[in-house]
Parts: C-alpha cells; structure tokens; sequence
C-alpha cells in the first residue's frame, strides 16, 4: 500500500473578494490546479498538483491569486532536511530515480558572485562606448601562430574555418523534443537577427530549420539521432556532445510518448519509440577515437566547418581539455555543473561535477602552459546569468559563452523547475500542441534580441570603463579580476588576486 506522506510544496491563496471566477486560471494550468465548484459557485484548488509557474497568477484579470511557499514543515534538523525526508518518501512510494530539470540547485559558492571587475582611474583612462567605437565582435576556432602576407600585402596563411559572433554569447544545446518548435523558431530566428548562433542539441534539426543554417550549431551525440549528411552540411559549425554539466557520465532519455510526430521524423526513430542516448560514445575510448571522429566529420564537410567537443566540467577537466585540444577540434565548450536540462537523475544534477568558474581557469592555464591556448577556443556554460558573468568569464579565460537558461526565462520560463513533466505551461519545454501555441514565436524572438542588445550594451560600458575596447583584448586578462572572501586556493585555481592586493 503506497501511503502519501507529502505535504504541498505551495499554497494557492485566493482573494474571493477579486475572484470573478473567470477561470482563467483553470484553463491556463496543464496541472488542474484550479477547479470551479458549481454549487457554490466557487473556484477552489488542489494545492498538491501546483509547481509554482505563475502562468495563473500572470494571466488572472483581477490579480486575485497569490502562491506562496507552504508553511507545513516536517520535525528537520540540520541533517534531515525536509527535501531530503520528501525524497525518500517519494522513492519509498515509487522505487524509482529521482529526476529533476533545469540546473544544480544546491548551496554550493557561486565564484562569479565573489569575483569583482576593475575600472580605470586616472591612468589608463576608461572608454566611452557612445563615442568610440568597441569590438564586440568574436571568432571562435584555431588561430595561426603568425600570420604571412605576400609583398601585396595579401594574407597568404591558410585560415581556419571560425565562427564570427557579432557578440561572443551563443545560445546552447537544447533539443526539439526537451523543447517546442516554437523555442526553436524563437532561438534560430533570434540568433539570425543578432549575428550569434542557437545549437540543435542532440534532436536533430527540423525541416523548417535548415533554412537558418548559417547561425546554426549542428550537434552529435551518443545516440547519433537526426544525423546523416546533409544535417551535418546544413550547420555553420558541428558539436560533438561527450558530456553535459547537469549530468555527466550519464546519457540522456526522452520517453517514447514524447517521440510523436515531426520529433520522430527529425530525430530519424519511430514514433512512439525511447530516444535513449548511451552514456558513452560507443566508437570513442581515447583521444585517439575522438580525434577519427573529429576528422570523419570534417571530411564529411569538406573540412569547411570548425568542430566543437562539448563535455563536463569535472575534476580532471583541465588534463581533458588538454587531449581535445590535441584530437584537432576547433573549439571546446564546457558545461558547469548548474547548467541546465530538460531531465536529470537529481542525485547526479546535484553531486556531480564542479563549478563553471574552476573548470574554465584551469583549463585556460593548462592550454596556454602547454603553448596550444591559440589551437582551440573556449566556450563556457552553465548558468550564465547576466553581463557581469559574461565579462568575468572572457576574463578568465573563455572567448565565448553559451546561455540557455536565460535564453528561456528570456523567452518566458518562469523556472518552475517541471520541465521534465512535458507540462510547460509557458510553451516551451513540452509537445503539447494546445501548449506550444502558448509560446508566440515573435514575441519570444524579440525578447531574445532585447536580451543580447542589452547585454551588448552591459558589455561594451563594462569594458570601457576597465580601458578595454575590444574582447579580444579582455581574453584571459585576469588582472581585471579580483576575488572577495575566497581561500588561497580557490585564488590560486583562479588565477587572481584578492581584493585590496
Ligand atoms: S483567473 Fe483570477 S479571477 Fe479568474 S477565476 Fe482564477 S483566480 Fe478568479
Ligand atoms: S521551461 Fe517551462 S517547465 Fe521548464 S522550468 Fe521553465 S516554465 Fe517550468
């Protein structure tokens, strides 16, 4: 006999005296929160079935609706916490793993909230960035170590196919099927418009979609879902997907009742079918093998697209980054462990790997200490939360970073944390037709462009008041950095000084 120990984690609080019982609330929630009661002609609720969206409170005419956190607590302490009592009272119930969306929510130190940014005085004054012109613009792939030009004047050295970012955000992976075709339209058209580039993730790429080809990052993952020839030509760039911040070591699993209609078509399985990604790559066990795989897909593309390795950031990452660098990919991307997804197993989302911030200054050092810094960009991700980040990352060490989360909160996610229900009230992490109309591709696309325009301008105001006019110029310069009430260590991992010094 399963035996419910659950308090709601939230409480509905209704102003009768507002409530015109519209229910617009009941019809906006994909839970059934919200019921009318005919006899006395009441909306009532069902607390337990609420994950706190707020799609009923934003779209109630009256503002009568308030969800607040509930006060039931279980008798904790400070190692029985109420998740952890929930939790096991939920697995009792079910004998099942925990699973969880979206990214690592546990108490660990945020480094960008403890790093802080210089500005110029006196000396080396700072820069107006309405009067002068900034260098927003970015290219991501292999650098010659010195560039030859005929007596022309001609650059004779053969160049790299490289990205160009008109700045150096670009949204991540994340897949048709853990998301709609309208967060897909959204995504593509916004990094069209904005010179930047959106990533297929591991679900293939729609038919609509090929036509935004030039901004977009094609990717091959375990499962090697959607991927034949002409996918891998229809991208500006490819990303081989090894691991991923919010789970690594583990592969992925999107349920057959989501594998229906044009998701089964692009990811190239049949309907109804579990799109399971194996944990590994099946042909890689050494540098050796990625290094064939990364030359199988540039001769697949006639060696004109640069090929990204994306995976985990975990302890060894820097030794990692080091042999990716050698397979001869063009570009590594790392995922923090707070980057987000559509599902994960929530002891892995919550104990595995290492913060953004760590990884990406040991792996900058290692490459430019073993001289291959040029051989390889870096983009970084997992949990980009604003300009600032963006700033500290460059300055650390990335040439780019890729967002998603804040592409979706952007686009309305209102970080409820059920994506992997396929319930997304706001349209965006389900397949639910009478949802996914929920999410109006414009508006969302010109929410995408206000976000990067507004961080453009963070940006290039950030930078010159450091004296700085170029990103170019703001790589890896950790002199700009100063860190507040870290250890030794974490200064040293870091690379930079502590405030006041
Ligand atoms: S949307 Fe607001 S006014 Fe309408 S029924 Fe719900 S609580 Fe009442
Ligand atoms: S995408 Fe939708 S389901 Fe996922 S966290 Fe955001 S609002 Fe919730």
């Amino acid at each position: 006999m399963s035996v419910d120990f659950f308090y709601p984690e939230y409480e509905i609080v209704r102003d009768q005296n507002r409530c015109i019982s519209c229910r617009v609330c009941e019809r906006q929630c994909a839970n059934c929160v919200h019921a009318f009661d005919e006899a006395s002609g009441k909306m009532y609720a069902d607390d337990s079935k609420c994950v706190n969206c707020h799609r009923c409170v934003s779209l109630c005419p009256t503002r009568a609706l308030k969800i607040v956190k509930s006060g039931n607590t279980f008798k904790t302490n400070s190692n029985w916490t109420n998740d952890y009592m929930k939790e096991i009272y939920r697995q009792a119930n079910s004998g099942g793993v925990l699973l969880s969306s979206m990214g690592n929510p546990a108490d660990f130190p945020v480094y960008w909230d403890k790093i802080l940014i210089n500005a110029s005085q006196v000396t080396n004054p700072s820069i107006d960035p309405l009067r002068e012109p900034m260098e927003t613009r970015t290219f991501l792939g292999k650098k010659p170590a010195k560039i030859e030009r005929d007596c022309d004047g001609n650059i004779i050295t053969k160049m790299e196919p490289n990205l160009e970012l008109a700045l150096p955000v670009l949204f991540g992976g994340m897949s048709y099927g853990a998301i709609s075709y309208n967060a897909h339209a959204s995504l593509a058209q916004a990094a069209k418009a904005c010179g930047t580039f959106y990533n297929t993730g591991e679900g293939g790429l729609h038919k609509d979609f090929y036509q935004y080809g030039a901004n977009t990052i094609v990717q091959v993952a375990s499962g090697r879902f959607g991927v034949y020839k002409d996918y891998l030509n229809a991208g500006a760039a490819i990303e081989i997907k090894i691991g991923q911040g919010a789970k690594p070591g583990i592969g992925g699993h999107l349920p057959g009742l989501k594998i229906v209609g044009d998701i089964s078509q692009t990811r190239m399985i049949p309907q109804g079918t579990d799109a399971i990604s194996p944990a590994p790559h099946h042909d890689i066990y050494s540098i050796e093998d990625l290094h064939q795989l990364v030359y199988s897909l540039k001769e697949a593309t006639d060696y004109q697209k640069p090929i990204i390795v994306k995976i985990a950031a975990v302890h060894n990452v820097a030794a990692i980054a080091s042999g990716v660098a050698r397979s001869g990919a063009d570009i590594i991307a790392i995922d923090g462990f707070r980057g987000g997804t559509g599902a994960a197993p929530t002891r892995i989302r919550d104990n595995v790997g290492i913060p953004i911030e760590l990884a990406l200054a040991s792996v900058d050092q290692r490459l430019r200490d073993e001289g291959i810094r040029g051989n390889i960009s870096v983009i970084c991700g997992g949990s980009i939360r604003n300009s600032t980040d963006v700033v500290k990352a460059i300055a650390l060490g990335a040439d780019a970073v890729y967002i998603a989360t804040a592409a979706l909160l952007a686009m309305g996610c209102h970080l409820c944390r059920s994506c992997h229900t396929g319930n997304c009230n706001w349209g965006i992490a389900t397949q639910k037709p009478e949802l996914v109309k929920r999410l109006n591709p414009e508006i969302a696309t010109q929410r995408l462009i206000n976000l990067l325009n507004a961080w453009e301008h963070e940006i290039t105001e950030i930078m010159g008041g450091m004296g700085i006019n170029s990103i170019e110029a703001l790589r890896g310069n950790r002199l700009m950095l100063r860190g507040i009430g870290l250890t030794e260590k974490e200064l040293e991992i870091l690379g930079i000084k502590h405030a006041g010094e």
